[in-house]
């Protein structure tokens, strides 16, 4: 497939005429090509219009058709071959095998969107049946959840498949069926345009309206603010800095009718490091944590960027151990020259902490782009008093917090910001300790982990990856598994109407055979 350098605004391929960027390899610093042309305010409000005029068709086809539309792009995704796994890794300097991992998991999401829209139940249709001698009678009340209407969509620089064009986001942004217009991330456009053919041709082959689906760039920040100042968009999906989704939010909120923002922003994923599991397995732990550390560079929103664990020997043997593996760990390639840019200035941010002490570090970088892992440490007190501690250090930056008790520990949760994940390594004789902290750590994270890692993030039905501010801009849901489709539906009651107008999902009989609240009880009446 040739890549153009187009933006693609329904059917159509359109040569923008605001501004012109190519991708950098951020491995060699070369410019790719072709050259990207970038658009502006017209191109938005055509791609939008697109979307509004295609919604009500859109959102009016079965569950089984939508179905069939995400496995078409499941489908058309793999057709692309290795060509955007080249063009990803091109782009993206993020090593072969981890994107054909990540192409995986973009197209199981796809198909996992299809079976949840023929199991049914995402679209909660409830009755209450009349009740007309009761005192009030009570009237007949039926629900379903509907499509919100066109969403915009901003692509993840670090994710270039999973949380980008085709992405989470999208896919339940589509499943719900409301139309979808990407902002596609500047750092990977040629994978962006190669993944957007591949949707804009699902769209045609499905009889779909052209405005299905529209993806719009450029270089500079207008494109994404005239997309969310747009009246036709009706909620916002986004991944990337809490800068960038705050001013988003602002944006929305600014509105004349403000939106809904879905913004995942920032987290640093404390690890509690519990006093049994720490002197039973120390070492082992220190080992996987650093793995976990300097996975992806670092480049995950989940990556584990503090620790917490209480003085003694177990706590001396670990940070050796640490520090030992984060030594032989090499500088790696980040994303772009920005990110780069921010994760040095984050860095070196830290080491200027007074009391702040930087214990361990990785080989020095060989090549542009490079993050050198960096193991910092402090006391809990200093922690508590000096909020630069608290903020995300996107890279591969951890800092070690030791606590003198498990009060200290307990004051350290209190005091962390919102957080995608919490992760508790603990044996039994920790469980007292555990209990202590769980309904801290519920308060301040979408995810508790036991004994494991951060990284790495399920897509299933149970999978909550959100979490109180600044993790995300609303804590009450999650842009990964598939209850990311209650972003973008509605709840709707339809209150007597006559019964040859109801929606199917609410018809007398159960036509659809979807599970169903009736009368307080769950099944397929
Ligand atoms: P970003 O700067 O937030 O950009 C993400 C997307 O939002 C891009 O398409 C960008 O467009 C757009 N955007 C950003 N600010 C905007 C604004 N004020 N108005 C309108 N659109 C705006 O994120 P990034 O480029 O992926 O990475 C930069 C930093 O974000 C990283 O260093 C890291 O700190 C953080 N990050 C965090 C996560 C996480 O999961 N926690 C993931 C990725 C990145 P333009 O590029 O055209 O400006």
């Amino acid at each position: 497939m040739t890549i153009t350098g187009e933006m693609l605004i329904g059917a159509s391929a359109v040569r923008g005429t605001e501004d012109t960027f190519q991708a950098i390899n951020p491995a060699t610093g070369e410019a790719l090509t072709p050259t990207f042309h970038g658009g502006g305010a017209a191109d938005v409000d055509r791609a939008c219009t697109l979307a509004e005029a295609a919604f009500d068709t859109f959102r009016a086809t079965s569950p089984e058709q939508r179905a069939q539309f995400l496995e078409r792009i499941a489908d058309n995704i793999e057709a692309i071959g290795d060509e955007l796994l080249q063009r990803a890794n091109a782009e993206t300097a993020l090593p072969l095998a981890r994107l054909t991992g990540e192409r995986g998991r973009t197209t199981g999401q796809l198909r996992l969107f299809a079976r949840l829209l023929r199991d049914g139940r995402w679209q909660s249709a409830t009755i209450d049946s009349a009740l007309p001698e009761r005192t009030p009678p009570r009237p007949d009340l039926r629900m379903q959840k509907i499509a919100i209407g066109p969403v915009a969509v901003f692509g993840a620089s670090n994710f270039p498949l999973a949380f980008s064009v085709a992405g989470g986001d999208t896919a339940s942004a589509l499943a719900a069926g409301c139309p979808v217009v990407v902002k596609a991330h500047p750092a990977h456009p040629g994978t962006s345009e190669l993944v957007g053919r591949a949707i804009q041709k699902a769209v045609a082959d499905a009889g779909l309206p052209e405005g299905v689906f529209s993806m719009v760039g450029g270089a500079s920040i207008a494109v994404g603010t005239a997309l969310v100042a747009h009246p036709a968009i009706q909620a916002v999906g986004f991944t990337g800095s809490r800068t960038g989704g705050l001013a988003l939010t602002q944006v929305a909120n600014n509105r004349p009718q403000p939106i809904p923002v879905y913004a995942e922003m920032s987290s640093i994923n404390p690890v509690f490091l519990l006093p049994e599991a720490l002197a039973a397995r120390g070492e082992t732990i220190a080992r996987d944590l650093v793995d976990s550390l300097v996975m992806g560079v670092g480049q995950f929103c989940t990556n584990p960027g503090l620790l917490l664990a209480i003085e003694g020997p177990s706590l001396d043997k670990f940070r050796a151990a640490a520090v030992a593996a984060i030594g032989g760990k090499p500088a790696a390639t980040m994303l772009t020259p920005g990110i780069h840019g921010a994760f040095t200035k984050g860095v070196a941010k830290l080491a200027d902490i007074n009391g702040l002490s930087q214990v361990g570090c990785g080989l020095e970088a060989t090549g542009p782009n490079q993050a050198r892992p960096a193991f910092f440490e402090a006391s809990a007190q200093q922690f508590l008093a000096d909020e630069r501690m608290h903020a995300e250090v996107f890279g591969p930056s951890t800092v070690l917090v030791t606590c003198r008790n498990a009060d200290d520990l307990v004051a350290v949760a209190r005091a962390v910001e919102g957080q995608l994940t919490v992760t508790v390594q603990a044996d039994a004789g920790d469980h007292a300790l555990a209990a202590r902290l769980l309904p801290t750590l519920e308060r301040k994270a979408g995810r508790i982990l036991f004994n494991g890692y951060p990284t790495g993030v399920e897509v299933c039905f149970a999978m909550v990856h959100g979490g109180p501010f600044p993790a995300t801009s609303d804590t009450r849901t999650t842009s990964v598994g598939t209850t990311a489709i209650d972003r973008f539906l509605r709840p709707v009651c339809y209150q007597n109407l006559p019964a040859d107008l109801l929606p199917e999902a609410v018809k007398d009989g159960n036509p659809l055979k979807l599970w169903r609240l009736k009368d307080g009880e769950l099944g397929h009446a």
